[in-house]
């Protein structure tokens, strides 16, 4: 039977079937419906973890302890995770482990675009890269038998286009079972130097038996065609490359690291030009000309963004026949912005009136950048506010520092820094924005939520406490929609001569909708506009005066507390 999965669907599918038996990572697009979806399953133990880095450490323990494990995140998740990552690839593994990192070419919803291939090559790992949902459930088979065979974890890269696209799946595999067994082995698990220097040779040499299977593996296939001009591709360029090149040679890889150099060197002597198409950087490129073989790509296909079929055809067709195989309409942009109602729009907006330097991160909440609200002065990366704001203090002196981060993302990263802080005699206030959920993937659960990634009551994480016990003596919550108490307490916390945290605590409403009437403008309305700097979208412009979209309005009064002239009242 087949059925239509996302990529992401498909993933899980696919592990289940290979009988999986702990699923761990952290939310991020475009990787998070992977573990979700894995949640479903009765007999996998799927977690949310604090950040990467745990998330691999714990599967790399269930693996040791030979359950097979699969660990999801997005591209910059991995640079968290890198730490455990380059030495598992020494240790190997006992069950098969697979790493699902998911890029996002195009930064849909990422600070950065990088190409995680590159790490496979760095970390010597193998990589898997499927193009559509079938093989992403197959190879996430392949995977944890490459890992097992090899005594390797393995990379699975997908990239959005194939997480989120849905395709036909077979959905009829046998789920393999596999008893979880421990052997204590030191020399192979515990990493001193003495045990690591044996491990980096064998690494090479398991790294050559890769390389030999990769020549032979079935998702490494060429489909010949004319052989005037061939392509070299992979993943979601391969989908690209068919559709506007049905009678060309294609060398399809479904296997990145080790690449297959024997099967490429002979594709490459059979044709007359090759090109190579891949997204982001020229990774196959670079390495495929490493080795004396004359091939094209990066010089005319971009190396920044997302690729589409319109991007490549404009790269390789001539001129008039990339227009007319260019038939999409470009939809009208619509800008992001923080909902009607967000419980952190009032903090933004006293943030400004204050003139706050303010060092943000990453979630929704960034979102208070843009203008009217513009109050954000640096977003790096998951927790860096906290650092960036003692950077600031320290170089500079002022008090008029605060870092916002939520509460999830306070979990994942803030807590070492909120340390430095107190340990180096910062006297930064930080701010946690806590809407108790994990907002801008979709209102996933946290250690602060209390809630497991499979509905199961857990233990709520005690912010209050914890920053106290971190050694915070100055701590207070305040209700973000009480505009008033929310300028006092930056004004206050910001003037003190120690640290402190002040955590802004309501639920996002769409964990838990407000239970205000929505507001309306009336005749008192004199067109001062000092509604409009809250940016709010329920809030537009007509004829010289507010206008409140009532279907929109969440009913959180923040825009009655700022009219001076009572234009605002609620509908009773
Ligand atoms: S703040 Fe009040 S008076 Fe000013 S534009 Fe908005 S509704 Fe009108
Ligand atoms: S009460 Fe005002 S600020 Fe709040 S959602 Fe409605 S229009 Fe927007």
């Amino acid at each position: 039977m087949r059925v239509l999965l996302s990529g992401n669907e498909a993933i899980a599918y696919g592990a289940h079937a290979a009988g999986v038996a702990v699923a761990t990572g952290y939310p991020g697009t475009p990787s998070t419906e992977i573990l979700e979806n894995l949640a479903k399953y009765k007999d996998v133990d799927a977690s949310w973890a604090p950040n990467e880095k745990v998330a691999l450490e714990v599967a790399i323990g269930s693996s040791i302890a030979g359950a097979r494990s699969l660990v999801a995140m997005k591209h910059v998740g991995l640079n968290v995770a890198a730490d455990p990552l380059f030495t598992v690839a020494y240790t190997g593994v006992n069950a098969g482990l697979v790493i699902v990192s998911a890029d996002d070419p195009g930064m849909h919803s990422s600070q950065n675009e990088q190409d995680n291939r590159y790490y496979a090559k760095a970390a010597k790992v193998p990589m898997l890269e499927p193009s559509d949902s079938q093989e992403a459930a197959s190879l996430v088979e392949d995977a944890f038998i490459i890992s097992e065979t090899f005594d390797i974890p393995v990379l699975l890269r997908t990239t959005t286009r194939v997480n989120h696209s849905k395709s036909l799946v077979e959905v009829d595999l046998e789920q393999t079972k596999r008893e979880p067994g421990y052997k204590k082995n030191a020399e192979k698990y515990v990493m001193i130097p003495a045990n690591a220097r044996v491990r980096r040779r064998l690494l090479e040499d398991r790294l050559k038996a890769l390389e030999e299977f990769s020549e032979g593996f079935s998702g490494n296939k060429i489909e010949w065609g004319s052989r005037e001009v061939g392509f070299i591709t992979s993943g979601i360029s391969y989908q690209y490359v068919k559709e506007l090149f049905p009678e060309a040679s294609i060398l399809k890889l479904a296997m990145t690291y080790p690449l297959p150099r024997m099967l490429i060197t002979g594709y490459v002597n059979q044709i007359e030009k090759v090109i190579v198409v891949e997204e982001l950087e020229p990774y196959l490129e670079e390495q495929i000309k490493s080795w004396g073989l004359s091939v094209s790509g990066k010089e005319s296909i971009p190396s920044i963004g997302e690729l589409n079929p319109d991007i490549i055809a404009d790269a390789l067709i001539p001129r008039e026949e990339a227009i007319e195989n260019s038939k999409q309409s470009a939809l009208p942009g619509r800008p992001p912005m923080l909902c009607a109602g967000c419980p952190h729009r009032g903090v933004f907006y006293e943030l400004r009136r204050l003139k706050m330097v303010v060092t943000g991160d990453i979630g929704c909440y960034t979102l208070g950048v843009l203008p009217p609200l513009g109050s954000m002065d640096t977003c790096i990366c998951m927790g860096a506010s906290i650092g960036n704001a003692m950077g600031v203090q320290k170089a500079t002196g002022t008090k008029d520092i605060v870092a916002v981060i939520g509460d999830s993302t306070f979990v994942h990263s803030g807590i070492t820094p909120l340390i430095d802080i107190v340990y180096n005699g910062g006297i930064t206030t930080v701010i946690i924005l806590d809407n108790r959920t994990t907002a801008m993937t979709g209102r996933q659960d946290h250690p602060g939520t209390g809630r497991t990634l499979k509905g199961i009551d857990s233990h709520m994480l005690d912010f209050e406490k914890l920053v106290k016990a971190i050694g915070i003596n100055s701590v207070r919550t305040v209700d973000p929609y009480d505009l008033k108490a929310v300028r006092k307490a930056i004004k206050e916390e910001t003037a003190k001569d120690e640290p402190s945290v002040i955590i802004f605590r309501r639920a996002c409403l769409l964990v838990e909708k407000p239970k205000g009437q929505p507001y309306t403008v009336n005749e008192k309305c004199d067109g001062c506009k000092v509604c409009l700097r809250l940016g709010c979208p329920a809030i537009s412009w007509v004829n010289g005066r507010a206008e409140i979209d009532i279907s929109q309005c969440a009913g959180c009064e923040i825009c009655a507390k700022l009219c001076k002239r009572d234009a605002i009242t609620v509908i009773k």
